[in-house]
């Protein structure tokens, strides 16, 4: 084949299909996509600051680069946000997204505004496989994994509302994010990890990886993984203290049951005093809450570098369970406050549209495997 007729298909490939979203590329697969589009190595780095330092939509903002190569790009490429299904605002400023992307599946995002900084909850699946006895989105039958354009877009996107472009030094609105949303990370870390990696560059959205937490269930095997490819901040969800009572409301146990995440937490790099592990505990009235429960938490904390996060059950239509009283929750703070642990109590946030904690839920469902 001649050079000449290797050019013409390489055009024509160029400039057929649908446009390519450039947003949720890294670093790498951005430079190679601009090297097979015959553009400088530098280009890709122009275009990196352009898509997630100034966050641009459009390629005719890129005064830097000539104005034919930003045609030749708007003719090949696009600068994409997940469509926004519907938003709502709590009375308590709390921010939730319904997102929807191409296939029409559908998850949430939560912005929660607080006094000092701004947290963004976001999802890793539509829908979960995990089936936690206290959680909406365990209700939901899962559907798929979320990909990195969708991960990070939901980042982006939170970003766009809240007017946060170029990348600001300081003055944040959003600040944290919490892999918190719907969806287990850890069951989807290769896109988790690629939109963090995004996410963590000082040239792009530069949110450092000890403003970002990851909570997971307990896939034991991944957890190791975790602290060693992104060093992102990690949250248990622990919840009981016997595994007879957690095989029953974080069904995952059953697999990996508390002496072995206990274990991997232990061992989790970066962990340190200064980098504590969180435990998350969901307060069930009369099923997790004791004075006993307590005593217990601390006694498996012992030798890991941890803080404990109380968390009220948030909840939802048909759920089999009612929150703790106001006391039990103090009364558990208290003791594992006088173990030495910090042992906040989280206030729900955006309850009213069902933004908190265990709330979220899409109409997504998995399709059927056959139209018959
Ligand atoms: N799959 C991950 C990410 C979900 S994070 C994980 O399990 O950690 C959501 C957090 O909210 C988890 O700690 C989860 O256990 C907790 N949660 C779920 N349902 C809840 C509810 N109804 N009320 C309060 N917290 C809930």
């Amino acid at each position: 084949m001649s050079s000449v007729e290797t050019i013409d298909i390489d055009i024509l490939r160029r400039n057929s299909g649908p446009p390519r979203n450039l947003v949720g590329l890294g670093r790498a697969e951005l430079a190679a996509e601009m090297d097979e589009f015959g553009a400088e190595p530098f280009r890709a780095r122009q275009l990196w600051q352009w898509i997630y330092h100034r966050g641009a939509t459009d390629f005719a903002v890129m005064t830097n680069l000539a104005k034919g190569f930003r045609e030749q790009l708007a003719e090949r490429y696009e600068l994409r946000r997940p469509h926004v299904a519907a938003a709502q605002v709590s009375t308590d400023g709390t921010r939730k997204w319904l997102l929807r992307f191409d296939d029409a599946q559908e998850v949430e995002t939560v912005h929660i505004p607080e006094s000092d900084r701004g947290t963004l909850c976001v999802s890793s699946q539509v829908g979960c496989t995990l089936t936690c006895r206290f959680c909406h989105t365990g209700t939901q039958r899962m559907v798929r994994n979320l990909g990195t354009a969708e991960i990070i877009g939901q980042v982006m996107l939170a970003r766009d509302a809240l007017g946060e472009w170029p990348s600001p030094k300081d003055d944040r609105q959003l600040t944290n994010i919490v892999l918190m949303g719907m969806g287990e990370p850890l069951y989807n870390f290769d896109n988790v990890a690629a939109a963090m990696k995004i996410v963590m560059d000082p040239e792009g959205l530069a949110i450092s990886r000890r403003k970002i937490t990851l909570s997971t269930a307990g896939v034991v095997p991944m957890i190791a993984r975790c602290g060693a490819e992104i060093g992102v901040n990690l949250a248990i969800s622990l919840h009981a203290v016997t595994d007879e009572l957690r095989d029953e409301l974080v069904p995952l146990n059953k697999k990996y049951p508390l002496a072995e995440l206990l274990d991997a937490c232990r061992t989790y790099p970066g962990s340190s005093n200064a980098r504590r592990i969180t435990f998350e505990y969901v307060m069930l009235k009369g099923v997790n809450d004791s004075p006993a429960d307590a005593r217990e938490l601390v006694r498996l904390l012992n030798g890991i570098p941890a803080k404990v996060n109380l968390i009220p059950f948030n909840p939802w239509p048909g759920a089999p369970y009612e929150c703790s009283t106001d006391a039990a929750v103090a009364a558990f703070s208290d003791i594992v406050f006088a173990a030495g642990y910090s042992a906040p109590v989280r206030m729900p946030r955006g309850r009213d549209i069902f933004a908190a904690c265990g709330q979220l839920k899409s109409a997504s469902v998995r399709a059927p495997r056959s139209a018959a």
